[in-house]
């Protein structure tokens, strides 16, 4: 199959992207892309907006799904789900419950460390979707308390750091199987960012494949010809589709943007094949 021009993980505004989703679809038409799946982190609000929209590009429902393994954090990106599914839906307003809580307790952290209460301005941040660390990374930089996002990550809200509070996540069964109940695939997202090594890796993949997971990330920003080759490989040892994905955030990137992620050394089992059939 000849694949169009794709793009199988991005954000909008409703997570922790700075471009509303209809933005983001005039920027992915602009580009010349065919195929888009909106993946914000755990919500599919942005997903319901696409709906009503009128483009020519074909819309594939997706989201990623934050979830824990073995006390690390994965990102599960799920596609293709019937986005009605009550299953989904109840996942997602407890999610939303779950990262509501979290922003207090990230914004009891903060004040412990003698930042001001952040809680009103991350919310304001995150305008009224999906609320993450993100947002308290940009509240941060609109009072200067730090001057970029990436110091407030160095020094608040990274992994290790007090503004990374511990959080009851769903398990990684639990989000492949609400992914599967509602028709979808469940694809492991950039596995080589977790500060995981490729054995590790391979012992995330065995259990995710065993809960019903089907796909695997083998391209996307910061990803390394050598990287890919081991992900190809793994792929095809757990008989997975692969995908691929810009993960774009925001225009102010310029490292990457949206339908911009390294050539594929493959496109065995691609997971589009699937997708569009
Ligand atoms: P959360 O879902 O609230 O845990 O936030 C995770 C998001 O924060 C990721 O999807 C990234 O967009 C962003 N992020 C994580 N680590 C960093 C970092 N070191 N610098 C900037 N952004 C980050
Ligand atoms: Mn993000
Ligand atoms: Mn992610
Ligand atoms: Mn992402």
């Amino acid at each position: 199959m000849d694949l169009p021009r794709y793009d199988l993980h991005c954000h909008s505004t409703m997570s922790d992207g700075s471009l509303s989703p209809e933005d983001l679809v005039q920027r992915a038409e602009a580009r010349g892309l065919e195929v888009l799946a909106l993946t914000d982190h755990d919500t599919i609000e942005g997903v319901y907006k696409l709906q009503e929209l009128r483009s020519d590009l074909h819309f594939i429902s997706g989201a990623e799904f934050t979830c824990a393994w073995n006390r690390r954090i994965l990102h599960i990106v799920g596609l293709g789900f019937d986005s009605e599914a009550a299953e989904l839906r109840q996942y997602f307003a407890r999610l939303s419950e779950l990262r509501k809580s979290r922003a207090e307790k990230i914004a009891a952290q903060l004040i412990k460390m003698g930042l001001p209460d952040l809680l009103e301005d991350a919310a304001a941040q995150s305008g009224g979707g999906s609320i993450g660390r993100p947002h308290f990374a940009r509240a941060m930089v609109a009072r200067k308390v730090v001057s970029n996002e990436q110091q407030a990550f160095k020094k608040y809200l990274g992994v290790g750091k007090k503004g990374d509070v511990k959080m009851e996540w769903p398990s990684l069964e639990e989000a492949v199987s609400v992914i599967r109940s509602a028709s979808g695939i469940a694809v492991l997202a950039h596995p080589t960012k977790y500060k995981m090594t490729f054995t590790k890796i391979r012992e995330a993949i065995a259990d995710f494949v065993a809960v019903g997971g089907e796909g695997i990330e083998i391209s996307y920003p910061g990803v390394t010809p050598d990287h890919q080759f081991h992900l190809i490989r793994i792929a095809k040892d757990n008989g997975l589709l692969i995908s691929a994905g810009s993960d774009f955030h925001s225009p102010g990137q310029g490292w990457t943007d949206i339908g911009k992620y390294p050539p594929l050394k493959s496109e065995e089992n691609h997971i589009l094949s699937r997708l569009l059939n």
